[in-house]
């Protein structure tokens, strides 16, 4: 076993599921197999009253269709996404601090947006995302989550070429429910 694979966060299992993600969503490939890296992606709704969470939409991708997919997102789109992510100081602190294993634990990463800190039980609406391999999760890279405010902020430096992408992809995959509209907007894929 490496040492920089961890058991997946039941969070980041298939909605209802007992088992963690196994096919890419774009190429099918077998991701069980301990030589694909993926990544996955939840959108979460949570009734903030009756605190009962339903998923919006969740997809695992292996590392090279992330790739092709990192590719049609404009440069000017990256250059603002990166900039955006690096004026966030705490942000990007706290992952260094989690790539150097001091940074907090997994439980309370995974409770609030990474960059404003407000609790997910006290949002409407947030993005989970993390990085994998076979069934483990790769301890080094932070999973991290976006609340709705830090999706409103990053869908404001989108280019519209970007977001246009962005919704094909969606409408490609999930058949674009009304429900997607509000959560989607225009934001990175992947980091
Ligand atoms: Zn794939």
């Amino acid at each position: 076993m490496q040492p920089n694979l961890i058991d997946i966060p039941l969070a980041f299992y298939p909605f209802e599921s007992s088992k963690p993600f196994s096919e890419c969503m774009v190429c099918g490939i077998n991701l069980s197999l301990d030589t694909v890296d993926y990544f996955i992606e939840k959108a979460i709704k949570n009734n903030i009253e009756y605190q009962i969470e339903d998923v919006v939409f969740e997809y695992a991708i292996c590392s090279s269709c992330a790739q092709n997919m990192q590719q049609s997102i404009s440069k000017q789109s990256m250059e603002n996404m990166q900039a955006f992510f690096a004026n966030h100081h705490q942000f990007m602190s706290k992952i260094q601090a989690h790539q150097q294993g001091q940074g907090e634990p997994l439980e309370e990463l995974l409770s609030k947006c990474s960059l404003h800190n407000e609790p997910i039980i006290a949002m409407s609406e947030y993005m989970m995302f993390g990085h994998f391999r076979g069934d483990k999760m790769i301890s080094t890279t932070m999973p991290y989550i976006l609340g709705g405010k830090a999706m409103d902020e990053l869908s404001e430096i989108m280019s519209n070429e970007t977001i246009d992408e962005m919704n094909r992809f969606k409408n490609e995959y999930f058949g674009g429910p009304m429900e997607l509209e509000d959560l989607w907007k225009g934001k990175p894929v992947f980091l």
